[in-house]
């Protein structure tokens, strides 16, 4: 079907993909803990999977993605607390949030999207299974945790030994865990702790540790044996390595055949950290940049390659993604499918198959855009729109996205910036600030800098 090769963090290898069902793709991917508003490292794993679900559709295959909402986590029950609000209040609001900002970045919705709390049954099920297997016990404090020792394979995906691995740990010894590498299944519920997060079962009121979580989800959705499995290189260890030792251990059979992992993203070349303060929420990145030109920025990077993000980085970007948008100015292009077998299309398709690379495929696009500024031909035009929709761009046309990214304020003058001006008192009036500091930021880097009048009218003047 397709000539498809992933880089397989299980081999250390980049594999041809070979579909356990042809025809079909079965992928989940560890989503976000919902307790706060997403940051540019949650935007970069999930646009590196939507690039490959994208792919994958677009190859002809039957794609069936999962991406889990986790909402049962000490994070989340400590931040309700503080906030003074249940948990289900703090998890629907933050998904909201979430899907507002994954919108905005074109990153489509997963095919299904399970919460942990609607598979609690599943986790139970298959924590008794463990322990029926010898792979689980109960400890002194209650909780239930998983015995490493009893499982072979304990350390194949992140190449370590359970020796290597141990001599890295702590060891704990408040707890009732027989190995300081066991992890918890099942947590034991404190007195303090909320209603709202208790859940009976034969060890005792309580509630679920995350890694069987997406165990529970992943079999439950896509069957004890599937395609691909994703999340971020953090994840590797523990978090995949315990759902890998909790399904195998349970089925006794693999359970997914590519483990594929996206990259970190530094800021300004450090680690992105909140004590640090160089970290940055998604809203906070697209109150200042247009939410293409932070799809493009990110895609000009391999997903497993570190994303290092910088004003300057996103500045560069939106100019690069300004020079695609006007090659296509005066050119009819829309209409008519797009011809693989054309010689960009072969090419931006091999860039893709080679485990989704998207700096290639984007210097694909340039080479067609150069084409195009010669020729204007439609054809071309056509071609070029057609394959950056592929991956999520190009989708406006070049009046629309330079009005959105660069305010329009160089592009036709003071007429623009009125009518920009205009649409940012409406936003205010109907409360929506987030609108108004948006055009305020469009407008500021295009060079022109607004001025609120106690009267509620605006002056702007040119930087
Ligand atoms: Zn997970």
């Amino acid at each position: 079907m397709s000539n498809l090769k992933i880089y397989n963090t299980l081999a250390r290898d980049k594999q041809t993909f070979v579909p356990i069902e042809a025809g079909k793709v079965r992928m989940y991917v560890c989503g976000m803990t919902i307790y706060d508003y997403c940051h540019i490292g949650h935007a970069r794993m999930m646009m590196a999977f939507d690039v490959m679900y994208r792919w994958l559709l677009a190859s002809g295959y039957e794609v069936t993605y999962a991406r889990n909402i986790t909402d049962i986590d000490d994070k989340i029950i400590k931040r309700a607390v503080e906030n003074g609000e249940t948990i289900s209040q703090l998890t629907t609001r933050f998904t909201k949030y979430m899907d507002e900002d994954t919108g905005a970045l074109g990153i489509l919705p997963a095919t299904l999207v399970p919460r942990a709390t609607e598979y609690v049954p599943q986790m139970l099920a298959l924590i008794e299974t463990l322990e029926s297997k010898d792979l689980a016990y109960q400890g002194a404090d209650g909780d239930v945790n998983y015995a490493v020792r009893n499982f072979p394979n304990y350390g194949k995906l992140s190449g370590k030994s359970l020796d290597d691995l141990r001599a890295g740990e702590r060891v704990d010894v408040n707890t009732g865990k027989r190995d300081p590498l066991d992890f918890v299944l099942w947590k034991a519920s404190k007195e303090s702790e909320p209603d709202e997060v208790k859940w009976d079962s034969k060890w005792g009121k309580g509630r679920p540790g995350w890694h069987i979580e997406c165990s529970a989800m992943c079999s439950a959705l896509l069957g004890e044996h599937f395609d691909i499995h994703g999340g971020g290189a953090d994840l590797q260890f523990p978090h995949h390595e315990n759902e890998i030792a909790q399904s195998e251990g349970a089925f006794g059979h693999t359970m997914v055949n590519y483990w594929v992992h996206n990259g970190f993203v530094r800021v300004d070349n450090e680690k992105m950290s909140k004590s640090l303060g160089n970290f940055f929420t998604i809203r906070d990145v697209l109150k200042k940049y247009d939410a293409e030109v932070v799809r493009f920025f990110i895609l000009r990077a391999h997903y497993r390659s570190p994303l290092n993000y910088s004003d300057m980085h996103l500045d560069d970007a939106r100019v690069a993604l300004t020079r695609l948008y006007t090659a296509l100015d005066g050119v009819e292009g829309d209409g008519l499918a797009l011809d693989w077998k054309e010689a960009h299309a072969v090419r931006f398709a091999e860039a893709m198959d080679d485990d989704f690379n998207t700096p290639v495929a984007l210097a694909v696009l340039f080479d067609l855009a150069s084409e195009l500024n010669k020729s204007k031909s439609p054809a071309v035009a056509r071609q070029l729109k057609a394959l950056a929709g592929v991956i999520g761009l190009l989708a406006r046309t070049p009046q629309e996205f330079r009005q959105a990214a660069v305010g329009e304020a160089d592009a036709s003058g003071d007429a623009a910036i009125a009518e920009q001006i205009a649409k940012r008192i409406e936003a205010k009036k109907a409360r929506n600030f987030a609108e108004s500091d948006k055009i305020r930021a469009d407008l500021l880097a295009a060079g022109v800098i607004l001025e609120d009048k106690p009267d509620g009218t605006t002056n702007w003047r040119r930087a």
